[in-house]
């Protein structure tokens, strides 16, 4: 029995209850969405009709509550240097988290945080300048991270690995590690892989060989335990380019064996595998493609 389930980020435009009818349209059986607008601070507070709506059509679509990994807001920056914005951050992480809780919902998906520092490619590539800067970034996030844990209940903090693009950490395995290690609640912490962000912050998945040596990496600095959803997406930019460019699959750098290796990979199971590919209107075809792949 196959085991995999993809899906992608469906529009909630409307209502949170219109996710579950695209993931439908499209055939998937996992999907990602936004639970508020994702360029806002604020939103509107979810009321009852909004979400027994969206029982009532998740319901309908089949779709389980762990195949489904919101994501939050492009504006929350856990590691913020600056106290003020850091607790505007940590509000609005709550926030979040208790919007997921709701609608039933048990995992957050979230990118970790950005340094900031105004700093030279020069000294980004040098350990003794970048490390504590990194460290101290990552330990705030990590705090922030067990504030919400400890005023929420119930959903799990799921972080997205990172392009490394500008000040955002999350791009290295030990970056993930550093922060999970540093959560108090273990079991309420987890990761998503991006497969464009991995590939652009180095780690190259393209062939059989690169692509065992990548993932047991992963095993042996973050472990597989915590492997909490994926977004599978094809890469425009090269490897290493610590550029942030989504493409359709197959068009782009990575190419289509690395898409093929996960579908086998059992340890990519019962897991929402959510498509972030640029073009929405062939998502339908790619997530056939995907599942034409199981061997
Ligand atoms: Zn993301
Ligand atoms: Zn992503």
């Amino acid at each position: 029995m196959n085991k995999k389930f993809i899906g992608a980020h469906v529009s909630a435009s409307g209502g949170v209850f219109n996710a579950p009818i695209n993931a439908t349209a499209i055939g998937a059986k996992a999907f990602a969405l936004f639970t508020k607008n994702q360029r806002q601070w604020g939103a509107k507070e979810l009321d009852t009709e909004t979400i027994d709506k969206f029982k009532h059509e998740l319901q309908k679509s089949g779709i389980l509550p762990k195949h489904i990994l919101p994501h939050d807001s492009y504006l929350i920056n856990l590691g913020h240097p600056d106290v003020e914005q850091l607790e505007k951050s940590r509000a609005a992480f709550i926030d979040e988290l208790e919007r997921c809780a709701l609608l039933g919902l048990d995992r957050l998906n979230f990118h970790p945080g950005s340094h900031l520092a105004k700093i030279t490619k020069k000294e980004k590539e040098n350990p003794t300048i970048i490390k504590p800067i990194e460290d101290v970034c990552l330990d705030t996030i990590a705090e922030s991270i067990n504030i919400a844990l400890d005023k929420t209940q119930g959903v799990k903090a799921v972080i997205e690995n990172t392009a490394g693009q500008g000040s955002n950490l999350g791009w290295r395995f030990e970056h993930l590690a550093h922060i999970i290690d540093k959560v108090e609640d273990k079991s309420r912490i987890g990761i998503c892989i991006d497969t464009c962000h991995m590939f652009t912050a180095g780690y190259d998945i393209r062939t059989r060989e690169t692509y065992d040596k990548t993932w047991a990496e992963f095993e042996k600095i973050v472990g597989f335990k915590y492997l909490m959803g994926m977004h599978i997406n094809d890469s425009k930019p090269p490897l290493g380019s610590h550029v942030d460019r989504h493409h359709s699959l197959g068009k782009g750098e990575i190419g289509l064996d690395a898409f093929r290796f996960i579908m086998n990979d059992e340890r990519m199971d019962d897991i929402p595998l959510v498509l972030e590919t640029i073009d929405e209107t062939i998502w339908k075809q790619e997530i056939e493609l995907l599942y034409s792949f199981v061997d």
